[in-house]
């Protein structure tokens, strides 16, 4: 067999890539034909490919190594567990210390009564979890018809069938039967592309009570949960109106049905806090947790419950789990990663330091003639692309069309930006210095300019009808 490492030429290693492996979220012949870049190594907020390029990753891999790069701590940790115990089930009335000692952590972390971890190797996998959890609740409660889960439009909760079916997404749901039964979406809080003339916080209201006119359409009596992301990550860092989360919760309230926060990207210090409910004031019954949870050193997921939630499900045999649940080499990294994420205060001087820095930073790309809003929170960013700014205009071409040409240009630029459709989002590791946000938003202007000529000198500089 050839050995494939870091030192084979590029060109050499894009044709294997494109010959042998399939990508997630990938037009795969677009993709061979001009090869992926190949990453190979990272330190900090810095990754280098395979020729030698520094790239500022502004987006933290994917939302989740919020400690940064190459902390030998976390590989230290994880070859300790894989030597003293690399895997052992928690099925069948075991347990082991790596998960006893992670959730023991977890329940100190997170706000309110919720106390019980259920372990999950993803985010997907999670939010699969919490769709037969709440509906196993209702159930052992003497209420099975109360099956009827919540969610939005624009929504992301993962890419399983179940998790994929939470989600909102009109692209994933046309491919392979989604949703699955009794989830039903409602409009999402996205004033600046929904809103129109209304203002803002009366958007917000609007939008939350949508879900009110859901519950009383669909009847009380058949829902079990509602479920969103304090901040919609993957539909584009939309950051609600003030007023939609407290009405959200109001109704919630009123109805008895649980609020499930996917905190998949919000948790762990990405606006400042170590969850995004405590930044919007949600008191969720369930939250789910991947990504920041390990900063992606290793694959691990969960949902964690309230004491109401671990009382009733523990009153039956909950016919559920992964083998990977709990996987001890994945709590010991994570624990480590909390660790350091509490020691080195590194959520504090998110709040403290670099989120209101970058804050200034990033509102300033608002006055790039290509910018139609730039919006923060924590370290979470977007910008909406337009080729009118005072109409909040779209570009008549296909979506998605300007902001590619605009990721194009900050990957030549050495920046890591993603783009949604024609918005364009950050979410850079916590660990981001003053220095590296002055890197990242000059990288920004230079990119939004070069793209702004290219859309241009293409003709593509046209509002939609
Ligand atoms: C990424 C994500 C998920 C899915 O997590 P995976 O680990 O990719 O399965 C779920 N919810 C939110 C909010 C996410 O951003």
């Amino acid at each position: 067999m050839t050995a494939i490492t870091n030192h084979l030429p590029t060109a050499e290693l894009q044709a294997l890539d494109a010959a042998h492996h399939m990508h997630p979220f990938t037009h795969g012949d677009g993709m061979n034909a001009k090869g992926a870049r190949i990453i190979t190594r990272a330190r900090g907020v810095t990754l280098t490919d395979s020729d030698g390029n520094e790239i500022l990753d502004a987006m933290a891999g994917l939302w989740c190594v919020n400690i940064g790069y190459g902390r030998d701590e976390l590989a230290e940790v994880a070859a300790r567990q894989m030597r003293e115990l690399p895997y052992y089930n928690t099925f069948f009335q075991t347990s082991h210390v790596p998960a006893i000692a992670l959730a023991t952590r977890l329940a100190e972390l997170t706000p309110g009564d919720l106390n019980h971890v259920f372990y999950a190797g993803s985010g997907s996998e999670a939010n699969d979890t919490n769709i037969r959890m709440v509906r196993t609740y209702w159930a052992e409660k003497g209420a099975p018809e109360r099956n009827i889960i919540i969610a939005r439009k624009n929504g992301y909760h993962g890419s399983s069938m179940g998790s994929a079916s939470l989600g909102g997404m009109g692209g994933m749901h046309a491919q392979g039967g989604m949703p699955i039964p009794d989830i039903h979406h409602i409009d999402q809080p996205h004033w600046y592309a929904e809103g129109g003339d209304t203002d803002p916080e009366a958007f917000g209201l609007a939008r939350a009570r949508q879900l009110e006119e859901k519950i009383e359409e669909l009847g009380p009596h058949r829902i079990a949960a509602f479920i969103g992301e304090p901040v919609q990550g993957a539909g584009g860092v939309i950051i609600p109106p003030d007023s939609y989360w407290p009405e959200i919760q109001r109704i919630c309230d009123k109805y008895g049905i649980l609020l499930i926060a996917d905190e998949v990207i919000c948790g762990f210090g990405r606006t400042g806090n170590w969850f995004g409910s405590q930044t919007y004031g949600i008191r969720p019954d369930i939250m789910t947790i991947a990504k920041g949870l390990s900063s992606g050193y290793a694959p691990i997921g969960g949902s964690i419950v309230s004491d109401e939630v671990a009382r009733v499900l523990n009153g039956c045999e909950f016919n559920h789990g992964y083998t990977y649940s709990g996987h001890p080499v994945s709590c010991a990294v994570a624990l480590e990663n909390l660790r350091i994420l509490d020691e080195e205060g590194i959520v504090t001087r998110v709040a403290d330091e670099t989120a209101p820095y970058l804050k200034e930073k990033w509102e300033s790309l608002a006055a790039h003639p290509m910018v139609g809003e730039a919006r923060i929170v924590g370290l979470m960013g977007s910008l909406a692309l337009t080729p009118d700014k005072s109409a909040r205009a779209k570009f008549a071409s296909d979506p998605g069309t300007v902001g590619y040409i605009c990721r194009e240009r900050c990957f030549a630029n050495n920046l890591v930006m993603r783009h949604v459709g024609d918005r364009m989002i950050i979410s850079p590791p916590l660990v981001i210095s003053k220095a590296e946000i002055d890197t990242l938003v000059g990288r920004a202007w230079r990119s939004l300019d070069e793209a702004e000529r290219q859309v241009r000198d293409a003709g593509l500089m046209q509002a939609a009808a």
